[in-house]
């Protein structure tokens, strides 16, 4: 019989969904992936999981949920880091427990510790992946080859689609299992779009770029996620085609509340363009998001017309040069 292995849809599934999909499914397993994030698997994984944890977490245990009854195995891997002397969100070093202190009678976990950091440790965590489906060690690496494959052509699929100058576009920050859920974002992408703005992520421009920009950063960037928005953050300093920038962030991230500021503090000491944080929780309601997100593009249409591109984080907005003093917001 077929073993299942399930994998949560959250997380870090938006980084390597193709590569483990792709891996799982060349051992031999049968691989099933949680329905699309909805409001009872976040409620269920709510009502799971410790209050303060961010809602990507919660989510998560959603998603396990979800899959619980359904597997042999469960995909929780512990990512320890990615980048030399980088970190990664602890809640990832120690997902596996995370999970297993929230939901009792679980399925077996597959939560082999990936550490990106050392290379020489990666072919041992790939058997050790691979030893839960089968014992035949060749098929294993090989499987793994082809699903980096799979990954690499994924990764470079998203680069460079959409950025053009002409356009009106606007740049969309934030870890990827917000981004990319839609459920958790709202929609924000397709809101945008119907607005007739493109939405440009980290991933849509070149690693070799973002790295370059990053590295000319004079502080030591500590956190994987961090690299790619302040790399980005950068890049379209330099390159002043964006109408505005929307930061999504978890409430409750620690992380997030360096890189936000940092990205907020840079783009407003540097440019004009308009920045937006936007904040969400199991609370958030979508009303409340599209006013605000309605703001957003109505100032940016506002400004274009009648404010001559007068920044908006109100350094000259009350000047004695610009002279409107006065004038009602
Ligand atoms: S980085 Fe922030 S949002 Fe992501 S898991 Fe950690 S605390 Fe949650």
């Amino acid at each position: 019989m077929t073993i299942k292995v399930g994998i949560p849809r959250a997380l870090l599934f938006y980084e390597y969904a193709p590569l483990w999909i792709s891996f799982f499914n060349d051992v031999g397993a049968e691989v099933i992936v949680s329905d699309k994030s909805n409001k009872r698997i976040l409620n269920n994984g709510t009502i799971y999981t410790v209050e303060d944890a961010c809602i990507p977490v919660k989510l998560y245990n959603g998603h396990v949920l979800y899959l619980k009854d359904k597997v042999d195995y469960l995909f929780i891997p512990r990512i320890m880091g990615v980048y030399e002397k980088e970190y990664i969100c602890p809640k990832f070093c120690g997902l596996p427990e995370v999970v297993k202190y929230s939901i009792k009678d679980l399925p077996k976990l597959i939560n082999t510790k990936i550490d990106l950091t050392k290379s020489s440790n990666m072919k041992d965590a790939i058997l050790n992946m691979g030893s839960y489906i089968t014992t035949d060690k060749k098929r294993i690496i090989s499987a793994y080859e082809k699903a980096l494959i799979k990954y690499n052509e994924h990764k470079s699929s998203m680069k460079n689609t959409y950025i053009n100058e002409q356009n009106e576009q606007i740049m969309i920050m934030g870890h990827p299992y917000i981004l990319y859920d839609e459920y958790l974002n709202m929609n924000v992408i397709k809101k945008l779009k119907s607005y007739g703005y493109s939405c440009i992520t980290p991933d849509n421009l070149d690693d070799d770029l973002v790295n370059e920009y990053a590295n000319s950063y004079p502080g030591k960037i500590f956190w994987l996620f961090f690299r790619k928005m302040l790399g980005s953050c950068l890049y379209l300093i330099e390159n002043n085609f964006f109408d505005g920038v929307i930061y999504i962030s978890s409430f409750g991230c620690g992380i997030d509340s360096v890189v936000a500021e940092t990205i907020e503090r840079r783009l407003r000491r540097e440019t004009n363009i308009p920045f937006m944080l936007m904040t969400i929780d199991e609370h958030s309601g979508e009303a409340g998001f599209n006013t605000r997100l309605e703001a957003f593009i109505d100032m940016l249409e506002w400004r274009k017309i009648n404010e001559n591109n007068i920044s908006t984080h109100g350094n000259n907005l009350y000047s004695r040069e610009n002279n409107i003093r006065g004038v009602r917001y």
